[in-house]
């Protein structure tokens, strides 16, 4: 047994802006079925949705480097899960988690460092894990606080430290000294905290852990290649030695078409009539026209360089000569909302589109799209397709990442090269295999039968905490 203390940016059903707060609403829960002893530590910021809290720690004053902060944690348990809240109102008590009006926030850098102080304020006085693991960058500095500052501190003697890497593109690199955050200038330099004569907190987090994975075993090797390495393909080929690809897993409570609250016919593996009445549906919420002999594409996504939608502009007029229809749910890069708006102009009655985020949107579509559209540049494990998958919604992917990894040719529809023309390629070829009725529900019915519960997932972390 293990008592893991992980840390993170959010976490569902607390707060959530992407799949990041999925894996620490489910991940967590999952591996204290399988026996460990688990705790989270979060910001608590104004927007959080936390109930049955409780102070547990208060006075807390705690250093990030020059900077003094007053500290109070809160705790809730969630699913047997312990959750901690920092509850630092000058860093935290804000309308956003990272920015506001799309800038970020200018003291990002000292908001996560008091984050991973903080975490260790809760190791030390609360929770004796033996296991720190930390995600993405926000907890970057989590590894050489503790494999740094306090190697000399028998409080923390023998804990170990895990990083996991959620998305590579983000770095955490900051125009600052080490010394503003609590570290040794001697740090900075090539195979410690300097990434590109900036600190960079995902680094620290890399170089300083023992052990240190991704979110798929595509991505993992993936990131190591200059094509997806963000700059960090050195560094992360020279740590091939402790790097495990891990796939993200799904929490089916939230996401099964049998007991899903928010869709209109909920339905199971050999009734496929509520699936088709979840289409009707929707294409009535959208205002498309009801056309029995026309697949329906759905994408449920941010908008951002990452997401590969880019890629459907050029081909925009080509799509309108086919026999389909998109029902569109998401946000983010003014390009892509654009894009998608004039396609939903030209074609009113086949492309509807709603602009933001909201959950219960995003089952509906999941349920009721014949096909879901992932055409991602990198996608380091991703969760929507998995989602379509046991809603019978047939993806169609780029081969990257977790998208390699967990889509075959048996489920879904893949193209590899970046380009519009391979896009193109992959949406004719399903739109040719729909005309198959037969053949389309031994495809549905394979990628239903698929099972990435985080069950799996959980026992590959445990194998890589025994390792250590
Ligand atoms: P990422 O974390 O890169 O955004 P993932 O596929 O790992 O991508 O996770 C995205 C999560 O956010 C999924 O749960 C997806 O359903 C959800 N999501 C993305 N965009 C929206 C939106 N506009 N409205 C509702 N949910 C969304």
């Amino acid at each position: 047994m293990h008592r893991i203390l992980m840390v993170a940016s959010e976490a569902a059903p607390f707060i959530k802006t992407g799949g990041l707060a999925d894996v620490l609403g489910s991940f967590p829960a999952a591996l204290v079925k399988r026996g460990e002893e688990v705790g989270v530590v979060l910001p608590r910021y104004r927007n959080a949705q936390i109930a049955g809290d409780h102070r547990i720690l208060s006075d807390l004053q705690l250093n990030v480097g020059p900077r003094r902060f007053p500290v109070g944690i809160d705790q809730t348990v969630h699913n047997g899960v312990r959750y901690f809240f920092v509850d630092c109102p000058p860093l935290y008590d804000r309308a956003g988690l990272y920015n506001e009006r799309g800038y970020d926030y200018i003291d990002n850098d000292i908001r996560f460092a008091l984050l991973s102080q903080a975490a260790l304020a809760v190791t030390r006085y609360v929770f004796p894990a033996n296991i720190l693991h930390a995600h993405d960058w926000q907890a970057g500095l989590l590894a050489p606080y503790l494999k740094v500052n306090l190697a000399n501190d028998p409080a923390f003697f023998g804990v170990k430290c895990v990083i996991t890497i959620h998305n590579l593109g983000y770095q955490g690199n900051f125009l600052n000294l080490l010394s503003e955050l609590g570290l040794d200038p001697s740090l900075y330099h090539m195979d410690g905290m300097e990434f590109n004569r900036h600190v960079s907190f995902l680094k620290g987090g890399i170089v300083w852990s023992d052990a240190v994975t991704a979110v798929s075993p595509t991505y993992a090797k993936e990131i190591q290649t200059p094509e997806y390495g963000f700059g960090f393909d050195g560094l992360m080929r020279s740590r091939a030695y402790k790097l495990t690809g891990i796939l993200n897993g799904v929490d089916y409570n939230e996401w099964s078409p049998e007991n899903d609250p928010y869709i209109s016919s909920r339905y199971s593996r050999p009734d496929f009539l509520g699936k088709l009445a979840c289409k009707k549906a929707l294409l009535k919420e959208f205002g498309l026209a009801e056309v029995s002999q026309r697949p329906l594409i759905g994408i449920v996504s941010r908008f951002a360089d990452q997401k590969g939608f880019g890629l459907l502009g050029p081909i925009a007029g080509e799509l309108a000569g086919q026999n389909l229809a998109f029902a569109v749910l998401g946000s983010g890069e003014a390009r892509d909302e654009a894009m998608f708006r004039s396609m939903a102009a030209a074609w009113p009655d086949r492309v509807g589109l709603r602009l933001g985020y909201d959950e219960a949107l995003a089952h509906r579509i999941v349920a009721g799209g014949d096909m879901l559209l992932m055409p991602s540049r990198y996608e380091p494990c991703g969760l929507t397709q998995m989602y379509a998958l046991r809603y019978g919604t047939v993806p169609i992917v780029r081969a990257t990442g977790g998208l390699e990894d967990t889509v075959d040719q048996e489920t879904g529809f893949k193209f590899q090269p970046y380009t519009p023309e391979a896009l193109m390629g992959a949406i004719q070829e399903a739109l040719g295999a729909w005309q198959d009725r037969a053949g389309w529900v031994i495809r549905m019915r394979r990628g239903m039968a698929k099972d990435y519960s985080w069950d799996v997932a959980a026992e590959e972390y445990q194998r890589v905490y025994r390792s250590l």
